[in-house]
């Protein structure tokens, strides 16, 4: 055991660094958003997040704009708890046949303009969970899609640059 100890005192981190962060082009990407958001809508974007089935890897890159690293609220777009506030209904994951009802009825809560991005593989045709019997398939099957947003999972700059060709698109 002691000698357990030692050995990890002495050895180096076996996990690979964490990319270094551009910081510049990162604050550039989200100020972006923002100002298309507010020429678009006069304010701020707000966004509701919606698992219809994924891996929740989609859920965690989402998730990490809301972190200290990129801590997207700095800029002025905020994820909501309710589709009521929302402006972009974020969806991940195939859509679940138990997920079916609750993404329409989310659909239908949210006011106009809105907005849908199908985020991720499984959202744009149903990934690796295409053809399962418990999958109605792509999110473009049970609700309209504005954007893809593809990767497996896509990673937060990815999520920005999509959120801009969106706002930039409409
Ligand atoms: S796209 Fe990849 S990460 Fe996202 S839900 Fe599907 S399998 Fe998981």
């Amino acid at each position: 055991m002691r000698r357990l100890l030692l050995k990890n005192l002495v050895s180096r981190p076996v996990t690979e660094a964490a990319p270094k962060p551009d910081d510049a082009a990162l604050a550039e990407l989200a100020a972006d958003v923002n100002h298309a958001a507010r020429r678009k809508l006069g304010r701020s974007l707000s966004i509701r997040e919606v698992d219809a089935g994924s891996c929740n890897a989609c859920e965690l890159e989402i998730h990490a704009l809301n972190n200290a690293f990129y801590d997207l609220e700095r800029f002025g777009l905020r994820f909501v708890a309710s589709p009521r506030h929302a402006d972009v209904l974020l969806v991940t994951g195939p859509v679940t046949k138990n997920m079916r009802e609750a993404l329409e009825r989310t659909y239908a809560a949210t006011p106009d303009p809105k907005w849908v991005v199908a985020v991720g593989d499984c959202a744009a045709d149903g990934g690796i969970f295409a053809g399962s019997y418990a999958v109605e398939g792509s999110v473009s099957k049970v609700v309209p899609v504005d954007l893809y947003i593809r990767g497996c999972p896509p990673d937060p700059v990815t999520l920005l640059k999509g959120l801009l060709a969106l706002l930039e698109g409409a």
